[in-house]
């Protein structure tokens, strides 16, 4: 293990692939709520748009501007959750806040998101990251909330 992370090693390809071509990304029809998020100390902003069935997230699009943490994480956010029950998609977001404050392995399998571990070695940069998962615990705990 060498000490001192590189950016190289932060932007890793899938984060990078992500932001130049982000899933999910624009508005939907007919939501059944939309909610939005905003990361000052970065100039980061995310708008989530949600449509939850039976505690279900049955469709997702987001948009929003900022750095490419934030918005590549609101992208693998967006390609991940399309299909979930809103409860997986809580402990999913709690997987990943937890990885990105630790930099530990996820307790759960998040796939691609892992990409996103070596963000918790730039405590300024976690906020980015967090913040559609932030958004989106939101979201869920107004359309479905956690019984
Ligand atoms: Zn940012």
């Amino acid at each position: 293990m060498t000490t001192g992370a590189s950016l190289e090693e932060l932007y890793r390809e899938v984060i990078l692939d992500h932001f130049r071509d982000p899933r999910n990304k624009g508005t939907l029809p007919n939501p059944t709520g939309t909610f939005s998020g905003s990361n000052p100390v970065c100039g980061d902003e995310v708008t989530i748009d949600l449509v939850v069935e039976e505690g279900r997230i049955v469709d997702v699009a987001f948009r929003g501007e900022g750095c490419s943490i934030s918005q590549a994480s609101s992208s693998m956010l967006a390609e991940r959750v399309v299909g979930m029950p809103a409860d997986d998609s809580r402990k999913l977001a709690a997987a990943v806040r937890t990885m990105l404050q630790t930099g530990d392995e996820p307790v759960d399998d998040v796939g691609d998101l892992d990409a996103l571990r070596g963000v918790a070695k730039f405590p300024v940069r976690v906020k980015c990251a967090l913040l559609s998962w932030n958004v989106l615990e939101q979201g869920l705990n107004e359309l479905a909330p956690a019984s």
